[in-house]
């Protein structure tokens, strides 16, 4: 099941100089995965263009609203060292070690990421991540064509059909191949459905979310400590907040669409205020602009995407969200995108581009790995909601993290594995629950670690965990 993945990486030719070749790369999309894509493509040789539905987000304003931060983690990284920008990100990430979660009564816990100090994730704003890589993208020589819509791909021609926003005119190319990079509500997707034997399903959650906005203290200080991701989880509902470098916090609040407590029923500014008020007290009173915020800014839906085949022969291919969006929860879905940049550029590096083969081989490479994601970003909305601010969940955390620092190499938290390592996800997913099954009977007759049974706990690891770097 995971050997596809484990094969990818343990063979690598690493990123071999192609030389210059003449076909033209379309990928559909400027969004997070193009231009970074663009960026490894260029750099074997390939001559890429990118099209992209918005205007140029450099000289128009973005819409409001549509700018959440993003928690950037090793897979992300990776991705972005490869391409050459991870140290020139540095300037605009904030690391953050851990939660902090929030409770009615003003008192705060804090929850670490990771085992140490190196085990953070990183706070980033969309839009500046967006123009970094859509700078660095044009800077290696690709070109972006904004406000050029894909409108359609005729799968037995091959041909690409572009919309232009400034003109309304349509007009059709075919170049050497596709890549549909082109988001969760994806046109090239849309196209595929016409495919024989097409696999889709999309699942929405009843909840969406809202941006809001803590903004800085005097001098653009920070208002809540800024190394940490904070977290108000209330059951039903729940707020977070991730730190800009300029100061702010963006926040997300995520809410049911309808009932009692719910985007719908939130009509008038004071129902906003009253329900703020009630649970989440201290951040209101870091929130002046709340009421503005929240009528001004659109409510987004989330989504979990899946489908296959992810490709038409050689012709064409969907990537990141295009082929897989998943809920926001484990803070993975940039991360998964980014990684399937490495995947795809490491089969090229293999096979160059035949791309029939390296379209097949990416998929079926990635897929069993984007489900595993999709599923345990399901999984952790359900924590995040409902159980972060549950004692005894905290009590296994701890534990979990006295197991990993006493067996590193065997025992690693699920939420690691994912975050600071990039073993296969569905290598994490399977492990995870084999975990967790330990961690309920070590727990269950505990209330302290100090009484935990450490000669059951190495059976248990010893018997069933092989050292992560054998499986991954
Ligand atoms: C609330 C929220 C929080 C998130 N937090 C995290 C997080 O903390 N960490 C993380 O790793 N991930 C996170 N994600 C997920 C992450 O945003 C996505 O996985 C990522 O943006 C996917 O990149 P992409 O390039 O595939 O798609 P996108 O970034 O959506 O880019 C798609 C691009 O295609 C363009 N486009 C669309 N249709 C067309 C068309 N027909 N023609 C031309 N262009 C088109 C769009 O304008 C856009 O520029 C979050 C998502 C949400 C909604």
């Amino acid at each position: 099941m995971f050997s596809a993945d484990r094969r990818l990486t343990s063979s690598l030719d690493k990123s071999r100089p192609m030389n210059r070749r003449t076909e033209t790369i379309s990928l559909i999309g400027a969004g997070l995965t193009g231009p970074l894509l663009a960026i490894l493509l260029v750099k074997r040789g390939f001559r890429v263009e990118i099209y992209e539905r918005r205007p140029d987000m450099r000289r128009v304003r973005i819409s409001a609203g549509r700018s959440i931060n993003l928690a950037l983690s090793v897979r992300g990284i990776h991705a972005l060292t490869e391409a050459g920008l991870w140290n020139p990100m540095r300037d605009i990430i904030i690391p953050m070690r851990g939660r902090i979660m929030h409770a009615q009564t003003g008192e705060l816990t804090f929850q670490p990421y990771g085992k140490d100090e190196a085990e953070v994730i990183n706070s980033i704003s969309r839009a500046d991540l967006n123009i970094a890589l859509m700078n660095a993208a044009e800077a290696h020589g690709v070109t972006i064509h904004f406000q050029q819509q894909c409108t359609g791909f005729d799968v037995k021609s091959a041909a690409l059909s572009i919309r232009d926003g400034k003109t309304g005119r349509y007009s059709t190319m075919q170049p050497g191949a596709v890549i549909g990079c082109d988001g969760s509500a994806s046109a090239i997707r849309t196209e595929m459905l016409k495919l024989n034997r097409f696999n889709f399903s999309q699942e929405y959650l009843d909840y969406g979310y809202k941006e809001l906005t803590i903004p800085a203290g005097l001098e653009g200080k920070h208002l809540l400590d800024k190394n940490a991701l904070h977290i108000w989880p209330r059951g039903n509902y729940m707020l977070i907040a991730l730190p800009n470098i300029d100061g702010t916090f963006a926040c997300i609040l995520f809410l049911p669409f309808e009932g009692a407590h719910s985007f719908a029923s939130f009509t008038t500014r004071s129902d906003v205020c009253e329900f703020f008020k009630t649970h989440f007290p201290d951040a209101t009173l870091l929130m002046p602009q709340l009421a503005d915020n929240y009528f001004a800014n659109p409510t987004g839906g989330m989504v979990t995407i899946k489908c296959s085949p992810w490709h038409v022969e050689g012709k064409l291919l969907l990537f990141g969200d295009a082929a897989h969006a998943i809920v926001p929860f484990f803070g993975q879905g940039l991360n998964c995108g980014f990684e399937d940049c490495t995947f795809l550029v490491e089969l090229l590096d293999r096979h160059g581009p035949d791309w029939a083969r390296v379209f097949h081989e990416f998929e079926e490479a990635r897929k069993v790995n984007t489900d595993a994601i999709a599923d345990m970003a399901i999984e952790n909305f359900v924590e995040m909601r409902d159980r972060v601010a549950d004692p005894r969940f905290l009590f296994r955390k701890k534990v979990e993290l006295a197991l990993e620092a006493r067996y590193p190499r065997h025992f690693v938290p699920k939420y690691a594995m994912v975050t600071f390592h990039r073993v296969p996800y569905s290598i994490a997913l399977a492990r995870g629950v084999v975990q967790d099954r330990m961690l309920t009977e070590l727990c269950d007759p505990i209330e302290r670690v100090e009484d935990l049974d450490w000669v059951r706990a190495e059976q248990m690891i010893r018997n069933e965990l092989a050292p992560l770097e054998q499986v991954s």
